[in-house]
């Protein structure tokens, strides 16, 4: 496997940044995930667009031009021969000695992308069977909606699904309703058939499976409502499902040990991920 590492391609084993990359040190860095469905990366624009909102809203500077960009992530999912799996690109503030404030101008952004091949039929197996989610308190800062290396409570919520034989836990605010999952964003559809997720100006990060599958949503005449549900709306709901650049459109048949409907994967859910595959996957980035 071929890394990309701050203008080198390297063999992806002894691909390594500096002990200073503040990333490493303090989280100072953003990130994203793209699906690669056909040799193709879905929705790139839309992941470039959240990329350079992520960088603007951290007063970061851009590593290199959007489209030289592009020509790094196309290289090494070639160099990779990655026809279906992910790319994963990473910017943080550079390498410079611990501190909390800003390094000097002088200071490059540091970039590194990997691609890696995944299994499709391992996803579509999980998506005949549904997933299993748990609920955890959102713990986050106030600014999720900016896609940061600091995971921390994302980590700690995800590694508690797993304990629980769960794909993915849900975080519930305040309120007592679901913000999103810790790396995808949550749906139901309602007893009436109206397909809910929470808006994104409100705790939660825009993810762009979330907007493109709005998109197909709207496409398929579904009825869409961009608001906040708790807990128990979702386990009485007739569907529930999480969206994801990894998982896709992926039905979810039980909330915290709570069978959602009669437990099999919802017909709104597969008939969205259908969508998308003949959607997004097939419309050039
Ligand atoms: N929410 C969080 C917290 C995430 O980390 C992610 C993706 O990793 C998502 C939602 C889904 O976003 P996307 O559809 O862009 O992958």
């Amino acid at each position: 496997r071929i890394a990309y590492v701050n203008g080198r391609y390297v063999a992806h084993a002894d691909a390594a940044v500096h002990i200073e990359d503040r990333g490493y040190q303090l989280g100072d860095g953003i990130y994203e995930v793209c699906e690669i469905a056909h040799g193709q990366v879905v929705d790139m624009t839309r992941h470039l667009d959240r990329l350079e909102r992520s960088l603007r809203e951290l007063s970061m500077r851009a590593p290199m031009s959007r489209k030289a960009l592009s020509v790094v992530l196309r290289e090494v999912i070639n160099r990779n021969r990655v026809r279906d799996g992910m790319v994963y690109l990473q910017v943080t503030r550079g390498v410079a000695p611990r501190d909390h404030a800003f390094p000097s101008d002088s200071v490059q952004p540091a970039l590194v992308v990997t691609a890696k091949r995944m299994d499709r039929a391992a996803g579509s197996r999980r998506a005949d069977t549904g997933v299993k989610v748990i609920t955890v308190p959102d713990n986050r800062w106030d600014r999720v909606d900016i896609k940061t290396t600091g995971l921390l409570p994302n980590v700690m919520a995800k590694q508690k699904a797993k304990e629980a034989g769960a794909y993915e836990a849900w975080f519930v605010d305040a309120k007592g309703e679901v913000t999103e999952g810790a790396s995808t964003n949550a749906w139901i559809v309602t007893k009436d058939g109206m397909l809910v997720t929470r808006a994104a100006e409100h705790g939660i990060l825009r993810g762009v499976t979330r907007t493109t599958v709005l998109d197909v949503a709207k496409q398929l005449g579904l009825k869409v409502e961009e608001r906040g549900f708790s807990v128990e709306e979702a386990k009485a709901a007739r569907e529930a499902f999480l969206t994801s650049a990894t998982s896709l459109v992926t039905p979810i048949v039980a909330i915290d040990g709570t069978t959602v409907a009669n437990g099999h994967p919802g017909s709104v859910a597969l008939s969205l991920r259908q969508a998308f595959f003949d959607v997004a996957e097939k419309t050039p980035a």
